[in-house]
């Protein structure tokens, strides 16, 4: 199996977790980078994983869901009166986890049936990384 990584960096959006005793409850904003991991068996007839330039549907993916976004878990009841009153300010996206780990699980289950797509079936994501500014990430690797 040969792979290859593509990082989409300095993504803005903001972020809560609900459940959290701390500042993590407050929403906040990160600069995000979001690295994809391809894999194939078979390389194509330029002898990519993936033609790097080709990827423009999953930048325009992120550009529609998460630029300038508002992420929250779907089980955040306050985000309902949140969006009720002050929607025209938020651009909203919700996912079942918006933690880095679940942003991360959450994407692979995205992405990686586009880029199947893409390819005819020759390519796929094996992993997931998010990193939140400089200092956090996560990742979701897939198995085999
Ligand atoms: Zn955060």
């Amino acid at each position: 199996m040969l792979t290859c990584k593509k990082s989409y960096r300095d993504i803005p959006f903001a972020h809560r977790q609900h459940l959290h005793d701390g500042h993590c409850a407050l929403i906040h904003g990160h600069n995000w980078t979001i690295t994809l991991t391809f894999a194939c068996r078979e390389v194509d007839a330029n002898g990519f994983v993936v033609d790097f330039g080709k990827l423009g549907y999953l930048k325009d993916w992120i550009n529609k869901h998460l630029d300038h976004a508002c992420l929250f878990n779907e089980d955040d009841t306050a985000k309902d009166q949140l969006l009720a009153d002050y929607g025209e300010l938020l651009k909203p996206y919700i996912l079942p986890n918006c933690s880095c780990e679940g942003l991360a699980h959450h994407l692979y289950g995205k992405f990686n049936p586009m880029v199947r797509e893409a390819t005819e079936g020759r390519a796929w994501i094996v992993a997931v990384e998010i990193e939140e500014d400089s200092k956090n990430s996560a990742a979701y690797e897939q198995a085999e």
